[in-house]
């Protein structure tokens, strides 16, 4: 356990997710202490062939990250477009470009493998035009092959949704639709800038049950500002109407790149936020939907995104395009560029477009295990670990293993239940000094913390 007061660990803890525009609720080694490497492409390689014989559980993601506008508590690096098409499009053929250059480097060493999800993220996909949709569609498919029975999921905008463009999508093997509602209030709307309304879902939501997608997740915020308890559960149940497959309840992270803090917003109450979304899970536990992860609930366990989904398994991640994740099992966690003249200009550098890179060891994926279940289930399955990595848990953290029970985590036959108030005293328990400090270096905290230790 790394020798450091639970408050201080905390701040850190904080900090480094504040830094962290990954999206992911855990990540292990955590997002700060990820590092710059030099003959990227030679690391790259050689990581994921030795991952890819470890592991046939592949699944690929796709940036696209383009936005109209910026909203305002969004922490994601995207890149504004406007609204005329000219200019659209002229950002999108760029784009493709480099895309198509960092799809051909990857498809080499990809080759014989089948991938079994495509995640189409952004950004927004649905500013894609039909023609471009297909372009996009016919790329990947030059370069990857696909399962049968591929999950297909698209991130769409309600404002761009129409029936040209789902069409299109759907005809390219689209079987899910993520909708990025987030609220349902006009006054949160408009101080979070952003333009949609009620009405505007509903239409969104009919076209594509129309089209035929039937599985339909919509994303919610809690602890938007402007938001209330009451006008969130109000949206929660006009949302709860139109009966998605599936709905994200995302809890607001006030990160240092939402044009929300930089101009000055106050952090928002956590505590109050982690409340509001536990009643929210409540009311739909009530009307029959089951959790299926972390952040939301399905119809059935099968109403969920496969490729988040189980990330403690022995699965792994390629991720293309601009500012994109990647997990080779085993190996590495890797993060492509944010910058838009970066990743344009990587394949004439002859690089691929990569920023960040955490080395991993089988040890590391034991303990993102830990973490991602604990976070996730309040468990940790002591018969799932050994079937994954061959060893008892308690054999490999001893130590840990009985801190844990002193602290109050408890034996249920093969299960330990880490209670919730436990979560950051497992990162304390589980972070690697090295890492912690690679961590607090990037994320220039001042000397004075380092001393600490
Ligand atoms: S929330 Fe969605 S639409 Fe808004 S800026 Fe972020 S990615 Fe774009």
């Amino acid at each position: 356990m790394i020798n450091v007061k639970p408050n201080i660990f905390n701040r850190i803890l904080e900090k480094f997710k504040a830094l962290d525009y990954t999206g992911y609720s855990e990540q292990y080694p955590p997002f700060a202490s990820w590092k710059k490497v030099s003959k990227i492409n030679k690391t790259v390689e050689k990581a994921w062939r030795k991952s890819l014989k470890t592991t046939d559980k592949i699944n690929l993601f796709v940036n696209i990250p383009f936005c109209a506008h910026k909203c305002a508590f969004c922490f994601l690096p995207v890149i504004c477009v406007g609204e005329k098409r000219e200019q659209i499009d002229r950002f999108i053929e760029k784009y493709f470009s480099a895309l198509s250059k960092e799809a051909q480097f990857y498809s080499k060493i990809f080759k014989g493998c089948e991938f079994s999800t495509l995640y189409v993220g952004g950004g927004t996909p649905s500013l894609l035009s039909v023609s471009q949709i297909n372009k996009f569609f016919d790329l990947l498919k030059k370069n990857f092959s696909f399962r049968k029975n591929l999950q297909t999921t698209v991130e769409m905008y309600p404002q761009n949704i129409n029936k040209n463009i789902v069409e299109a999508f759907r005809k390219n093997g689209t079987n899910r639709v993520c909708i990025g509602v987030q609220s349902l209030d006009q006054k949160v709307l408009t101080g979070i800038q952003r333009r949609q309304d009620i009405k505007e879902v509903k239409k969104a939501f009919n076209i594509l049950r129309e089209l035929g997608i039937s599985k339909i997740n919509i994303d919610l915020i809690c602890g938007l500002p402007w938001q209330t308890q009451e006008s969130f559960i109000k949206d929660l149940k006009s949302t709860i109407k139109l009966k998605p497959d599936q709905i994200h309840i995302n809890a607001f992270m006030n990160t240092p790149y939402t044009i929300y803090s930089i101009k000055g917003g106050k952090q928002p109450d956590y505590k109050k936020i982690e409340s509001i979304r536990k009643k929210s899970f409540d009311i739909l536990k009530s009307i029959g939907y089951i959790k299926v992860d972390s952040d939301s609930m399905g119809l059935t366990p099968k109403s969920k995104n496969f490729q988040t989904a189980d990330l403690w398994d022995k699965k792994s991640l390629l991720g293309i395009g601009l500012g994109a994740i990647s997990r080779a099992y085993g190996e590495i966690r890797s993060i492509n560029t944010i910058t838009w003249k970066d990743y344009c200009d990587a394949p004439k550098n002859g690089r691929i477009p990569l920023e960040r890179i955490s080395q991993m060891t089988l040890e590391d994926e034991m303990i993102f295990y830990v973490l991602e279940k604990a976070a996730n289930f309040g468990y940790i399955d002591l018969n799932e670990f050994e079937k994954l990595f061959n060893k008892k848990f308690e054999n490999i953290f001893d130590e840990e293993f009985k801190v844990l029970e002193k602290f109050g985590a408890k034996r249920k036959k093969e299960k330990l239940i880490i209670p919730h108030k436990l979560r950051n005293d497992l990162r304390r328990l589980f972070y690697k000094l090295p890492i912690i400090a690679q961590g607090l270096r990037n994320s220039k905290l001042k000397p004075e913390f380092l001393k600490k230790f």
